[in-house]
């Protein structure tokens, strides 16, 4: 309890003032929380306002459609996140009336919503007592009890999960777990921990034995696997050829031009001579790096065939599609040609 005690202290003279902290509010909490998964908070604050002032319900979110959550959530990456989004607006609705849950057994159910997530909607909207355990809460656990047992592991997860409980203060459960992770966030931070000035170093393990460079422990990296994408710009005027991204690949939902993949079974059902790329982009995700040649065609009258999935939009009706990011970088340098 001193531990947590220590900690909410230094919480409230150094937090940062971000608009979703001070809100008990589930619904922005929520936004806040998917929002900020793999995005730097200078990032996600836009992305959370933007949000907030175009859907500033539930139910409003609930109410768009896909491809305008999509086109808002576009720049963030992780898409996957954005389509659970909407989903679980939906469910918000159909199933608790738009009154967005805050007990921790509701939430795990919501598409999209795993038990950090839910722990934190639950703690900072109800004070629900669950602990947190996101990346910054791993690092100051394994720092200051000094763990060796990888946080990526199965038996981590759960020796993490256990510390993480004890040390909850349950009848403040928000604030604790609010100033585990900004502590995390701000002062126990991954390469350059503030040792010499920290007001947990009497009790931190791993500054007395000296490994504080090497916690956490983590197990194995995943391999990434490497993809080579070529794009057509198949132009005919002012108009495009593109089709939206399917289901069980990358960008599901997304807007593109025709692609052809480097070694896939799968060919393009449009006949293209073959030219040299007139740019390559370069693209890295979390377990995959992409290579993306882009291509410039040009097509003749108005009668090519179009395979099924794909249609011709003007340049500008293309301009208001999701895409990701490597398209919107090839847009800007296919726009001179439009
Ligand atoms: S002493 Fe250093 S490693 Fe230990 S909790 Fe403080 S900042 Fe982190």
């Amino acid at each position: 309890m001193e531990i947590s005690h220590i900690l909410q202290s230094w919480y409230e003279e150094n937090r940062r003032e971000l608009p979703w902290r001070d809100t008990h509010d589930a619904y922005r909490i929520w936004l806040s929380e998917v929002i900020l998964q793999q995005t730097r908070v200078a990032q996600g604050y836009d992305y959370y306002m933007r949000f907030v002032k175009q859907y500033p319900t539930v139910g409003a979110l609930a109410d768009a459609s896909e491809d305008d959550v999509l086109k808002l959530w576009q720049g963030l990456g992780y898409y996957s996140r954005a389509r659970n989004l909407h989903k679980a607006a939906r469910q918000v609705v159909g199933q608790y009336g738009g009154l967005f849950p805050t007990r921790y057994a509701e939430l795990i159910r919501l598409a999209g919503i795993g038990p950090y997530t839910a722990a934190a909607i639950a703690s900072f909207s109800a004070n629900e007592p669950v602990a947190v355990v996101d990346g910054n809460v791993y690092r100051v656990l394994a720092r200051l009890f000094d763990v060796a047992t990888p946080i990526d592991s199965t038996a981590g997860q759960r020796e993490f999960g256990a510390l993480a409980d004890a040390l909850l203060d349950r009848d403040h459960a928000g604030r604790h777990n609010q100033a585990m992770m900004e502590f995390g966030a701000l002062h126990c931070t991954p390469t350059s921990p503030r040792c010499a000035e920290c007001p947990l170093a009497e009790k931190c393990l791993a500054l007395a034995a000296g490994t504080v460079g090497e916690r956490p422990v983590k197990a194995g990296r995943v391999k990434v696997r490497e993809r080579h994408l070529h794009y057509y710009l198949m132009k005919r005027g002012r108009e495009i050829l593109v089709h939206q991204r399917g289901a069980n690949d990358i960008w599901q939902g997304l807007w593109e031009f025709p692609v052809v993949e480097e070694g896939a079974a799968e060919a393009l059902a449009i006949k293209t001579a073959p030219t040299p790329p007139l740019f390559t982009l370069r693209h890295q995700l979390t377990h995959q790096t992409l290579t993306c040649d882009f291509h410039v065609v040009e097509v003749e009258g108005t009668t090519a065939d179009v395979p099924a999935g794909y249609e011709w939009l003007t340049w500008e009706e293309w301009q208001k599609k999701a895409v990701a990011k490597p398209i919107f970088m090839a847009n800007e340098r296919f726009s001179a040609f439009f």
